[in-house]
């Protein structure tokens, strides 16, 4: 039996279609792009409940504003999608790290050099984040190698470089990927119910070590005043880009193809009496990060925003008015407003 695969997120519990509609970020965009760049149709119930295909050639406006934005013009019935060939055999590897907390500037520096050519099949997910069999705030970094196993062990030879407190790297199956990765940061456990979940993030062009070193002293600081909040972590997220710049930025709604990197700021406790100090912690996190992400301004994966944002800082300002006419024309009363509602006119 040949094997395939698709492009998925990176965690387990979130939806494919779901993660689609506002992008669809994950290990094998280096390869095959955002998730919804696999995207070859959808049959969509609209607000007045005409059923209708969007492709590429049929409505091809709606598919545009779909690829984005797609909480905002129906029911997504049914989607079809784009899959690949598994290589090789569907076995990735997986090299998880933990580096003390104190290696954070020189752990950047070179995470900074890697980003400028990193290889299209190498993710690499950096975490800071309480260890509880160390008892202490860490770097865990997490590799994976889409392709061959010589060719990843060169690949992530840099992380070894740089004398990691622990090391771990495997070969695992496609299937097996989400629960192992990180030491199981990813599996299950991610997608608890019952926590407070807050989460933030910041879209980058470039990672700039003083600015993690501030980063992790101020999570530390957190989590040293309020243990209360030692689950959560700060989560640098850099996917390689070349299959997202490989389509067309007009191609769809999504705003976003040139980040390099998006930064997870993910808070985790149960006391909603903290909600305040954590909202504290993260925007002074955010306000570090962001002025040195080399973009203009905040910019917000739909998927990840916490709420706060403006309209420009999660669909693009360049994007917005031809949203807001698709809107306007698809769905006037706001019937799909539930989640990141468009305008009906902009600006
Ligand atoms: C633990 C965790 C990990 C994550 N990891 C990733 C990741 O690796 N990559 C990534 O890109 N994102 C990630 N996300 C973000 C994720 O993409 C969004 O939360 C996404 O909205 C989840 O979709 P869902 O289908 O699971 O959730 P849902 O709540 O079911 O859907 C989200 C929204 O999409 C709309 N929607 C869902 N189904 C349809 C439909 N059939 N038709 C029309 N609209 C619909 C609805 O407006 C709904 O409110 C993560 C989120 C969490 C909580």
């Amino acid at each position: 039996m040949k094997l395939m695969r698709i492009a998925t997120g990176s965690c387990s519990c979130v939806g494919l279609l779901g993660g689609s509609l506002g992008g669809g970020v994950g290990r094998l965009s280096g390869l095959h792009g955002l998730v919804l760049d696999s995207l070859i149709s959808v049959r969509l119930m609209l607000p007045n409940t005409t059923i209708i295909t969007a492709s590429k050639t049929e409505n091809e406006d709606i598919f545009w504003g779909i690829r984005g934005a797609g909480f905002n013009f129906g029911y997504v019935l049914n989607a079809t999608y784009r899959i690949y060939d598994q290589i090789p055999n569907g076995l990735h590897l997986n090299a998880d790290f933990k580096f003390p907390i104190s290696q954070v500037q020189s752990y950047y520096e070179r995470l900074d050099e890697i980003a400028k050519s990193q290889p299209k099949e190498l993710s690499i997910l950096t975490l800071f984040n309480y260890d509880a069999d160390l008892n202490e705030t860490i770097i865990t970094a997490n590799a994976v190698y889409a392709g061959p196993e010589a060719e990843g062990r060169a690949a992530v030879q840099f992380l070894l470089d740089q004398n990691p407190l622990v090391s771990n790297i495997t070969t695992v199956p496609w299937n097996n990927l989400l629960d192992t990765v990180g030491f199981g940061f990813t599996g299950p456990a991610i997608c608890m119910r019952g926590n407070r979940r807050s989460q933030w993030v910041i879209g980058v062009n470039r990672l700039d070590p003083d600015a993690y070193t501030t980063a992790s002293g101020i999570f530390q600081d957190m989590i040293t005043r309020y243990p209360a909040t030692l689950d959560s972590s700060i989560d640098v997220q850099l996917l390689p880009t070349q299959g997202i710049i490989a389509v067309p930025d007009n191609e769809t709604a999504y705003p976003w193809r040139s980040l390099i990197a998006h930064v997870l700021l993910e808070f985790k406790y149960t006391d909603a009496e903290l909600d305040g100090i954590v909202d504290g912690y993260a925007r002074m996190i955010r306000d570090v990060i962001v002025r040195t992400a080399g973009t203009a301004g905040l910019n917000v994966y739909v998927s990840y925003s916490h709420g706060d944002e403006t309209l420009e800082e999660i669909y693009g300002e360049q994007k917005l008015g031809r949203l807001a006419k698709l809107k306007k024309r698809i769905d006037p009363e706001g019937l799909f407003d539930a989640y990141h509602a468009l305008p009906t006119a902009y600006p």
